[in-house]
């Protein structure tokens, strides 16, 4: 019988397609093409909309999904490029620029996998809400094999991260005691 894997995928757009629409458009149309690509969805997240990372200043949409394959993840990341490349994606120029869809490898059933041109556990999910949000809802107990916390461990260390106040400024000429 043929191993079949399972993987955790980011996606994201903040471009509008002539033909999907919007972004949060674009997203709903790359699960559907993930399908077609014959890359099944176990679960999708929800979609939501995030502020604007790096130099681009167009808001995302973000969701992510649970796949299942044979591939493995070198073979399932060409597979995600060719998807990339048919919603004209154009790959030249800088990262996190303007793009009508981002399909990043999140986690993989089979744990870890570190080449040059592939880092799964992605490199900066821990860091990132608009992955672990949609994430949490739909892969809560995947464990990351780096640090040994599951998905909703990272989500609640994030969220909480960003509720706690800002720290005072260090203050200068504290009196002695
Ligand atoms: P980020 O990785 O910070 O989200 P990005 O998704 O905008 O940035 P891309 O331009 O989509 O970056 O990809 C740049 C390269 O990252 C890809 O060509 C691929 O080789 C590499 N890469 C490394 N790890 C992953 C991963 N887990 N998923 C997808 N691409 C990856
Ligand atoms: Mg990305
Ligand atoms: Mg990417």
């Amino acid at each position: 019988m043929t191993a079949h894997w399972q993987y955790l995928i980011a996606l994201g757009s903040n471009v509008g397609h002539p033909y999907h629409g919007p972004p949060p458009a674009v997203v709903r149309a790359a699960l559907v093409a993930l399908e077609t690509c014959h890359l099944p969805v176990i679960l999708a997240g929800p979609i939501i909309a995030s502020a604007p990372l790096g130099p681009s200043r167009r808001r995302y949409a973000n969701g992510a999904a649970v796949i299942e394959t044979p591939l493995l993840p070198e073979a399932l990341l060409d597979r995600l490029q060719q998807i990339e490349n048919a919603f004209g994606r154009n790959r030249r120029g800088q990262r996190w620029r303007a793009r009508t869809l981002d399909l990043d490898i999140v986690l993989w059933s089979g744990g870890a996998h570190r080449t040059t041109r592939l880092a799964i556990p992605h490199r900066a999910y821990r860091d990132r809400a608009f992955v672990l949000g949609p994430s949490a809802q739909i892969a809560a107990n995947w464990r990351d094999p780096e640090t040994s916390l599951c998905v909703k461990h990272h989500h609640a260390r994030l969220t909480r991260r960003a509720r706690l106040p800002k720290a005072p400024p260090p203050r200068s000429n504290v009196p002695g005691p």
